[in-house]
């Protein structure tokens, strides 16, 4: 495993253009989860840490807002010039903060985030920002100020999805990182203040969800809260938000079905389903954890995921050979191992992994890639979203029953069709109630809209609907 390194400890918010010290001495640490090392810390808020930063987004509101959006697009795109510039050195420090090998970190940490910062451009030129109907004139401004609250899953793509739309619609924003990986935000809160934004148009405070994230959803002077997280989260921020009548975004938990129809290529679908479910380690909200296969094919697509599972390198993220990394904190592995564990107990067939730690992984919250079989729908392992390396593969007996199967779920975020017929394969996945659906293995566009149906949440992210989510109408009846 790499060398430990020095932990670098932050001891201030970034709020109103200054770096303040936190009112808390109280610091949360942040561990490799390859190496259970302490490789940083950051204060752990207070509601009063969150009351400064909103007064000094309120205070920055009414000049950022007459800005013309093109210049502040403009620099949105220098932002994600700087991120470009400092992408060996964030993707490993993300890598780092979460586990993902450093060259998938790359490509989805940081070359992801910095397309979505130099995409606003793009994006403004696309927007209606004053139409006439009838007698009004209806203009579009920002919603007001923003309180972001994010994960640790894809610590600043998130942060990316919500900042970099919202400031350019002429909102103010309190960022909340998640506490597992603050060290990425503190990052983009030096190139905001090296690249002259206003003071108090962005603010970072870091903290727990419960002190600093609560204080943020319940703050009556905050205009919309922007969520991505996990679904009991969420629902705890609606009620917060409820008394204030707040606006809000939800991004939430996913158990996104792969339907595997019976003309499709088996062997691609299967493997590339076992990579899209392993990818970050499972920890993925759209990750393809249900694979739905005819039965008749069962015992080939058996052995296809097996083999693929079988190929993966787990090890230190930071190792250019690993391509599965650890679990981002022992509750995690935990969790997912305790998942692992009633799967079995349920009666589900164990292909390949298993609880146990990997062989000569004792350090680092690594879990086995691992491939249940024969699963029924109503099984927990098919129900409830696990967050870690695991997939679950159905049989299904028609068409009809695949949709029903895939549909059978508290969660409606992605999935996945696959079909020798793109027609078929269309037609299909219009009938999952889900937000984005990839026709045998599409690609992810990072223009089109993102979120979900039913407890996945509500409202998108990305590309120009992500950005109209920040505005709001005002008529001139003339
Ligand atoms: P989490 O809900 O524990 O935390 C997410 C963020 O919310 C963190 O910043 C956390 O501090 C904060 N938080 C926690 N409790 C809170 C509360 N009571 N009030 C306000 N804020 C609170 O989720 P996580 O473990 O960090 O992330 C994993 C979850 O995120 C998974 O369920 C995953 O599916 C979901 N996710 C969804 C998307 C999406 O776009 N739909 C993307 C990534 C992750």
């Amino acid at each position: 495993m790499s060398a430990s390194k020095t932990p670098i400890v932050h001891n201030s918010h970034y709020i109103a253009g200054e770096w303040l010290e936190a009112g808390s001495s109280e610091r949360i640490e942040v561990v490799d989860p390859a190496t259970e090392q302490v490789i940083g810390m950051a204060p752990a808020g207070t509601s009063n840490d969150v009351d400064l930063a909103v007064k000094a987004a309120q205070a920055a509101l009414s000049e950022w807002k007459v800005v013309p959006p093109s210049e502040r697009a403009e620099i949105m795109a220098t932002v994600g010039e700087a991120l470009s510039s400092r992408s060996d050195e964030l993707a490993a420090l993300i890598s780092h903060e979460m586990g993902m090998p450093v060259g998938q970190s790359v490509v989805t940490q940081i070359a992801l985030p910095s397309r979505t910062f130099k995409s606003m451009p793009e994006l403004v030129e696309q927007v209606e920002w004053e139409s006439q109907i009838g007698n009004s004139l209806v203009s579009r401004g920002p919603v007001g100020v923003v309180g972001a609250i994010t994960p640790w899953n894809f610590p600043l793509h998130l942060v990316a999805a919500k900042v970099a739309p919202a400031l350019t619609a002429g909102c103010t924003v309190i960022l909340k990182p998640s506490e597992l990986t603050p060290l990425s935000a503190y990052v983009l809160a030096e190139i905001f203040d090296e690249v002259g934004l206003p003071a108090g148009v962005f603010n970072l405070v870091a903290g727990t969800g419960i002190e600093v994230g609560e204080a943020i959803a319940a703050h009556p002077s905050v205009d919309m809260v922007s969520f991505t997280g996990s679904t009991r989260a969420g629902r705890r921020v609606s009620e917060l938000a409820a008394p204030t009548v707040k606006q809000v975004s939800l991004e939430l938990g996913g158990k996104s079905a792969n339907i595997i129809l019976d003309d499709a290529e088996l062997a691609a679908a299967v493997s590339d389903g076992v990579v899209k479910c392993f990818f970050n380690s499972g920890q993925a909200c759209n990750a393809l954890t249900r694979m739905l296969v005819p039965r008749e094919r069962l015992a080939d697509a058996e052995r296809v995921a097996a083999e693929t599972a079988a190929n993966f390198v787990l090890g230190d993220p930071l190792e250019s050979e690993t391509n599965l990394g650890p679990l981002v904190s022992d509750i995690q592995r935990d969790r997912v191992r305790g998942y692992i564990e009633l799967g079995i107990s349920e009666g589900a067939k164990l292909l390949c992994g298993g609880p146990n730690a990997p062989k000569d992984l004792e350090t680092g919250y690594f879990v086995e890639p691992t491939v249940f079989s024969d699963v029924d729908n109503s099984m927990t392992i098919a129900r409830e979203e696990i967050f870690g390396p695991v997939l679950s593969i159905i049989p299904y007996d028609s068409e009809q029953q695949a949709i029903e199967i895939a549909n059978d779920s508290d969660y409606g975020l992605a999935g996945g069709v696959w079909s020798g017929d793109p027609e078929r394969a269309k037609s299909v996945a219009k009938q999952l109630r889900v937000g984005q659906v990839e026709i045998n293995g599409g690609y992810y566009n990072l223009l089109a809209p993102f979120g979900g149906f039913k407890q996945s949440g509500h409202g998108r992210e990305m590309g120009r609907l992500g950005l109209e989510e920040f505005l709001t109408f005002q008529s001139l009846q003339l």
